[in-house]
Order: structure tokens, then C-alpha cells, then sequence
């Protein structure tokens, strides 16, 4: 059933095709015309059908941006832009993680990478600082805080918390969100699991460190296990800028949750669903925006970097 995305209603003639072949429609009732990728990730970029199908399979398949770029015959920043339309599409997904059962729970921290920050948007060092400091001394210090949790289904979570040291509050907005019926909480001897653990009456198991299991045989073998296969993901992307670090955390939950749910056909067709039917706000304007929800200049400011607007 066709239907308006502009008033919903369903009496819909036909309209001709867009020059990419694509099929137009106009609503008998508030007179708009509309087309078949309206309201999808792929309205307003001239692409064919088969065009589409190109880049949905390079995208399931993690084909890089060149090599994509080439199967489909638009340029790089076209499949760039698709790509970030993409993995904002998957932050409703995200949203509909719940954890139940049995749950391990950790950190992990990445180096702060600025790619694709506009010079006049990068933090820079103060020319008043001492001769001592090069332009990447401190840098690596910083380090974003992702915590991450898998429950006994192999349901996987993980979230950009901030900046250095995982704290209690970290945990209770990220993970304290995410927690469902659990049955028990499996975590590293960290005192910031053990407020969300009070507070919600969780049966918290603490693995002391350098121990593979605790005395009840409750290990974190589950998220170390999580953490490699999300390191092997992300290192098959040469650099991937912190501000849009989070969409790529989300594709691979979602990658993940397709190869344990789905055969490869499936697969397919549910990422399709996914392009179609999650809106996204994205446009060339907007999309290489700071998305990590980390205040680069905040960061940087005790190396002494002048904030970058300046005016
Ligand atoms: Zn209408």
C-alpha cells in the first residue's frame, strides 16, 4: 500500500519517473508529489535503483568508500554521505536495546581522532604555550570512554560515555539505562558499577583483576571476547573520526545482531527495511557535524588550544 508521506492518505496516482528512472506519485488529497525513496536515506541523491542495490550490498559486505565509489559511478563524498546516513539510521535501533539476564559489563577507551574537522574548526595550541609542547604531545592522554556490555543472548550494547576514567554517573546514564530484568551483573572490580548496582538492586559479581573467574566461576570472558571482534571491526575502517565514532559502535551491534539472527539473504533484506524506513535528518550540511556528543575544544583546553571559534 502506497501512502503520502506528506498527509498519509492512500489516494495516489502515478507522476512519471525522476530522470534516475525513479517512480513519482502524487496525492489526490493534498496535491504533493512524492517518490519512492521519499522519507528513505537515499532521497535526493539521484540514484538509480540499481545503483542502490550496488551500495547496499558494498555497505553489508564493509567494502570500502573508494572501491564503492567505483562499483556504483558516483564519487567518494556521495558514498560518504550515504554511508553516515546509513549509520544514523541505525541510532533507533540502538534505542531499542534492552539487556536481560545474565550481563557483563566494561570499558573500553579509543584515541580522540579529529579526521574530517574542517581547519578552522581544530582545536589548535595556544601560540602562548611553552617551547616545550609539540602539536601532538597530550593528544593521545585523551581518550574516549566507551562502555559496553553483552547480556546472555549475545545482545550487545556500546556507548561513548565521555572523556578519561569511567565514573559512576557514566555508568547509571549509559548502561543504567540499558538494563532490563538482569539477573546478574558481571563487572571488573570498579567502584562506578557498584552505585548503579546499589541503586537498582542489582547482584553484582566482581572478577578481581588478573583472576579469569571468581570464586562462583562468573567470568567477563563474554565482553573481552565482544571487545576483539568490535576491535577487528572498527580497524577494517582506516581512521575512524570520533565525531561519528558512535555510528560505527551502533553498525557493528546491528552487524552483529544480523549474522546471529539471519541468513545472508535476510540479512539483506532487513538492512534494505532499515535504509527505508528510518528517517534520517542528514544532509551535506550537517552530516559531518560533531555527533560524539564530546566537546573537542573541552577536551583540549588544559594543553592550552585556543578555542576554535574565535570570531
Ligand atoms: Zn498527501
Amino acid at each position: 500500500m502506497i501512502f503520502c508521506p506528506h498527509c498519509h492518505e492512500t489516494c495516489i496516482v502515478k507522476n512519471g519517473h525522476t530522470r534516475d528512472k525513479i517512480q513519482i506519485y502524487k496525492c489526490k488529497n493534498c496535491g504533493k508529489r512524492f517518490n519512492d525513496l521519499t522519507s528513505t536515506i537515499f532521497s535526493n541523491c539521484h540514484l538509480t535503483y540499481e545503483q542502490i542495490v550496488v551500495f547496499l550490498q558494498c555497505f553489508s559486505d564493509k567494502v570500502s568508500i573508494r572501491k564503492t565509489s567505483k562499483r556504483m559511478g558516483v564519487n567518494r563524498n556521495t558514498v560518504h554521505l550515504l554511508r553516515l546516513k546509513m549509520l544514523d539510521s541505525f541510532k533507533e535501533t540502538k534505542k531499542q536495546i534492552k539487556l536481560s539476564g545474565k550481563v557483563e559489563a566494561d570499558e573500553i577507551y579509543r584515541s580522540i581522532n579529529l579526521k574530517g574537522t574542517k581547519q578552522k574548526n581544530m582545536p589548535r595550541f595556544s601560540k602562548h604555550r611553552s617551547s616545550k609542547g609539540t602539536t601532538v604531545r597530550g593528544i593521545s592522554g585523551h581518550k574516549v570512554c566507551i562502555e559496553s556490555a553483552i547480556d546472555e543472548n549475545d545482545t550487545m550494547f556500546f556507548e561513548i560515555v565521555g572523556t578519561g576514567p569511567i565514573t559512576s554517573d557514566m555508568v547509571k546514564n549509559s548502561l543504567g539505562t540499558k538494563i532490563g530484568n538482569i539477573s546478574k551483573l558481571i563487572t571488573d572490580c570498579k567502584s562506578s558499577y557498584e552505585f548503579l548496582a546499589k541503586e537498582r538492586h542489582l547482584n553484582l559479581k566482581q572478577v578481581k583483576s588478573g583472576c579469569y573467574t571468581d570464586n562462583e566461576g562468573n567470568s567477563l570472558a563474554n565482553i573481552n571476547s565482544a571487545h576483539s571482534g568490535l576491535a577487528t571491526f572498527l580497524s577494517a575502517f582506516r581512521g575512524i573520526s570520533t565525531k561519528h565514532l558512535q555510528g560505527y559502535l551502533n553498525w557493528h551491534t546491528f552487524d552483529k545482531y544480523l549474522q546471529y539472527s539471519f541468513t545472508e539473504l535476510q540479512q539483506n533484506n532487513t538492512l534494505l527495511k532499515v535504509s527505508f524506513t528510518n528517517e534520517t535528518n542528514l544532509n551535506i550540511n550537517n552530516a559531518y557535524d560533531n555527533y560524539s556528543g564530546i566537546d573537542f575544544d573541552a577536551v583540549y583546553s588544559d594543553f592550552h588550544y585556543i578555542p576554535s571559534r574565535t570570531n
